[in-house]
C-alpha cells in the first residue's frame, strides 16, 4: 500500500471506490449526502494534483440488474454541486465499452461516475473477472468507502489483486476511519469508557467481549440493559428481554468482574405504559419495574452515573442509544451521553462515535463538531471493534 498523502495522481486515473449509497425520497431527492461530502477530500486531493477521478459505488440493494430507481445518475448534480461545479460524466454502465471509451478520452480535472456496481450480481459474489474488468478502467485504486469495508465483494477487495501494492491507497477517509478506529481500539489513553446501548444483547456480544480487553469502564444502556437486569434476578416489566441471552449478561458480568473492568448498568430508568410516542411516562428503579410497563430510556439517576463515568474517561467510543431517542419522551438519556461525550471531548479525551443510530443522535442533537470523530460506517465500524480483519483494509494493506 502506498501512501496517499505523499503520492502525485498527476496524469493517473484514480479508480475509487466510494460508499455513494445515500438515502433518496421518491423524487430521488438525496436526503442525507454525508457519504458523498465524506469523500470529496479524496476527489479534491486527485483532481489538485492534476489527476483523474473514477467513482464506483453501490447504490441500494437492486435484484434483479440495472433499475431507474437505484440508478446513480440521481446524484450527477449535487456530486459537481459539492465539487464546486466541476462537470460530471456518467457512464451508464459500471463495465463495457462505453466506460472504457469515457474513462480513455478522461482529461486531467475530469470525474466521471460510474453506474451502480450491484445492477451486477458479479460485485457481491466478488467475483474476480468482474474485478478484473473494473480494474481496467484505472491506474491506481483507492479504496475509500469505509461504509463497506466489511464486505469482500468485487469493488472493495477482489480487485485489489489486479493493482501492485504501489498502486493501492487508503482515501483520506479510510484513512482517518482506520486511524481513529486504531487509536481506540490499540492505543487507548486510560480510563476508557465504552457505551454500548441500542435495542438487542446478541448484536453487541462480540464487540463487548473484544471491549472486556481493553475498556476500564463498559456503560451498558438501552433495550440491551433489561438482559442484564432481569439475569441478575430484576422484575423488567414488559421491557424488552432476550431470554436466550440471560447466561451472556451472567457471563460477561462475571468475565469483567475477572478481568478488573467495571459494567455500569442504569440504576433507574424512564418507564411507559406503551411502546408509543404518547405513553404515560413514570420513573422507576430499573430492576423492580411494574407489571405492564416498559423501560424505555435511562433515568436521572443514571444519567448523572454515566455522565460521571464519561467525563473522568480519556477514551471514549460510542455506540447504540440509550432510549428510544426517536421518541421525544425517551431522548433525555441519550442526549446527556451526548452532552457528557462533548464536555469530555473539550477537557481533551478522545472520543469516537460509531454505529448507525448513536451517529443519528449525535447529528440530531447537533453534536457532530463537538466529539473528535463521528464514523461513517455502522456495520464496518462495529466488525472493527470485534477484532475482525476487515476485508476491504485487508485488501489494501496486504
Ligand atoms: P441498535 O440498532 O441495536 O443499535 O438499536 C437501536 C434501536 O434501539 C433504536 O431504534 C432505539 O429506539 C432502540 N432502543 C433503545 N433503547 C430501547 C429500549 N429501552 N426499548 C426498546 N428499544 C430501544
Amino acid at each position: 500500500m502506498s501512501n496517499f498523502a505523499a503520492y502525485n495522481f498527476k496524469g493517473q486515473k484514480a479508480l475509487i471506490r466510494v460508499d455513494f449509497n445515500v438515502p433518496l425520497n421518491d423524487k430521488f431527492e438525496i436526503t442525507d449526502d454525508t457519504r458523498m461530502r465524506a469523500a470529496v477530500p479524496t476527489i479534491r486531493r486527485i483532481l489538485a494534483d492534476g489527476g483523474m477521478v473514477i467513482l464506483m459505488s453501490h447504490l441500494g440493494r437492486p435484484k434483479d440488474g440495472p433499475a431507474d430507481k437505484y440508478s446513480l445518475k440521481h446524484l450527477i448534480q449535487h456530486l459537481s454541486e459539492l465539487l464546486g461545479g466541476t462537470t460530471v460524466l456518467f457512464a451508464n454502465d459500471c463495465v463495457g465499452e462505453q466506460a472504457y471509451l469515457t474513462a480513455s478520452m478522461m482529461r486531467p480535472g475530469e470525474v466521471l461516475l460510474l453506474e451502480n456496481l450491484r445492477f451486477y450480481k458479479e460485485e457481491e459474489k466478488g467475483e474476480e473477472s468482474f474485478a478484473e474488468k473494473l480494474s481496467k478502467l484505472g491506474d491506481v485504486w483507492v479504496n475509500d468507502a469505509f461504509g463497506t469495508a466489511h464486505r469482500a465483494h468485487a469493488s472493495t477487495a477482489v480487485i485489489a489483486k489486479f493493482f501492485p501494492t504501489e498502486k493501492r491507497f487508503f482515501g483520506l477517509l479510510m484513512d482517518a476511519e482506520v486511524a481513529s478506529a486504531e487509536k481506540v481500539l490499540h492505543k487507548a489513553e486510560k480510563p476508557f469508557v465504552a457505551i454500548i446501548g441500542g435495542a438487542k444483547v446478541s448484536d453487541k456480544i462480540l464487540i463487548i467481549e473484544n471491549l472486556l480487553e481493553r475498556a476500564t469502564d463498559i456503560i451498558i444502556g438501552g433495550g440491551m440493559a433489561y438482559t442484564f437486569m432481569k439475569a441478575q434476578g430484576g422484575k423488567i416489566g414488559n421491557s424488552l428481554c432476550e431470554e436466550d441471552r440471560l447466561d451472556t449478561a451472567l457471563e460477561i458480568i462475571k468475565k469483567a468482574e475477572e478481568k478488573g473492568v467495571c459494567i455500569h448498568l442504569p440504576s433507574d430508568s424512564v418507564i411507559a405504559d406503551k411502546f408509543a410516542a404518547d405513553a404515560q411516562t413514570s420513573v422507576s428503579p430499573s430492576n423492580n419495574i411494574p407489571d405492564g410497563w416498559m423501560g424505555l430510556d435511562i433515568g436521572n439517576m443514571a444519567c448523572e452515573q454515566f455522565a460521571n463515568v464519561i467525563k473522568r474517561s480519556k477514551t471514549i467510543l460510542w455506540n447504540g442509544p440509550m432510549g428510544v431517542f426517536e421518541m421525544p419522551k425517551f431522548q433525555h438519556g441519550t442526549k446527556t451521553i451526548a452532552v457528557a461525550i462533548a464536555a469530555a471531548t473539550e477537557l481533551g479525551a478522545f472520543s469516537l462515535v460509531g454505529g448507525g443510530d448513536s451517529v443519528s443522535a449525535v447529528n440530531q442533537f447537533g453534536f457532530t463538531d463537538k466529539v473528535s470523530y463521528v464514523s461513517t460506517g455502522g456495520g464496518a465500524m462495529l466488525e472493527y471493534f470485534e477484532g475482525k480483519v476487515l476485508p476491504g483494509i485487508a485488501a489494501v494493506q496486504s
